[in-house]
């Protein structure tokens, strides 16, 4: 079999706007999949789910110093450009977008755009000013690529929230696709940042999946109130070694705590040794087939 042809590698924001334009008039739709690069099998479930919607895509790789609230942390983020271009290219990939920092803030970070409510709880609250930095990054890819479609994983749910408010509130013209969670096989989403995890913590990290789908069981086969199955979730990350940030059963909409509910969404954050992991999973008084799954 043949190797696909290598995608175009795009490091400036005219040349960007000039490629997008030149496939509009061709009638192209194009897809954009915001990423920071280090791709793992959760970015490319994103690229083959832009492919089914466009007959172009991009995937942009910029590891954004804007929503690091943590220098070690920007600094330590997996930088492997040349390993994500060849997946890239194997995946069809049309553009890789890959500015650099100067690219994206020739100014620095002046103009910022301001979430509001949904940005502040949960994330918002461990990481100050994270929500703020995603919105103007994904803004600033929007106006830079002028996509139709753009493609984010569910695995960040508050952040596929914010952005489609952002979307909505500041009447971006991109449909925004949701993709679910890919994990690894013990349940583990995947994540750029499962790399930093030791042998002991990589093992230990699993118990967020399995105390969220415990938490799934408690909710349908038991009487117990939902502050217990939330301290539940709690109590076994911590067992396992984990520090909790949050454990939390929202509206899925509004992100604000629920416990009278048909679907609720669990959101988790715990750090194991250095490295902060997030994940969710949509709870479900009366579970459909596809529980688990996701
Ligand atoms: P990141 O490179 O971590 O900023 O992620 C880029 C995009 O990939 C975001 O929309 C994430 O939500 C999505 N993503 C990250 N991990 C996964 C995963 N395990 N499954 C599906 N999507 C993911």
């Amino acid at each position: 079999m043949t190797m696909p042809s290598a995608p175009k590698i795009i490091r400036s924001v005219r040349e960007l706007r000039a490629w997008s334009r030149a496939q509009r008039l061709e009638h192209r739709r194009i897809a954009l999949v915001p990423t920071m690069g280090a791709l793992h099998d959760g970015h490319l479930a994103l690229i083959d789910i832009a492919q089914q919607h466009c007959e172009r895509t991009v995937v942009s790789i910029f590891v954004n110093p804007t929503q690091f609230n943590e220098s070690a942390d920007f600094a330590s983020y997996p930088r492997t450009f040349d390993v994500d271009a060849a997946q890239c290219q194997r995946r069809e990939v049309d553009v890789i977008f890959a500015p650099t920092a100067e690219e994206m803030y020739p100014n620095g970070s002046r103009t910022t755009i301001r979430v509001g409510p949904i940005a502040t709880r949960w994330e918002g609250e461990h990481r100050p000013g994270h929500f703020d930095g995603v919105a103007t990054i994904v803004a600033k890819l929007f106006l830079a690529c002028e996509p139709d479609v753009a493609v984010f994983g569910t695995k960040d749910f508050q952040q596929l929230a914010v952005i489609r408010q952002v979307a909505l509130d500041l009447n971006l013209p991109a449909d925004i696709v949701g993709v679910p969670t890919i994990r690894e096989p013990d349940g583990l989403a995947m994540s750029s940042r499962n790399v930093r995890l030791s042998n002991d913590q990589r093992q230990a990290a699993c118990t967020i999946f399995r105390a969220m789908n415990e938490a799934q069981h408690l909710l349908t086969d038991t009487s117990q109130s939902i502050e217990d199955i939330r301290q539940h979730v709690v109590n076994e990350i911590e067992m396992s070694g984990g520090v909790i940030d949050y454990v939390a059963i929202v509206d899925p909409v509004t992100l604000e705590p629920i416990e009278d509910f048909s679907e609720a969404q669990m959101l988790v954050a715990a750090t194991f040794g250095t490295v902060r992991l997030i994940d969710n999973l949509r709870l479900r008084r009366d579970p459909s087939p596809t529980f688990g799954v996701r």
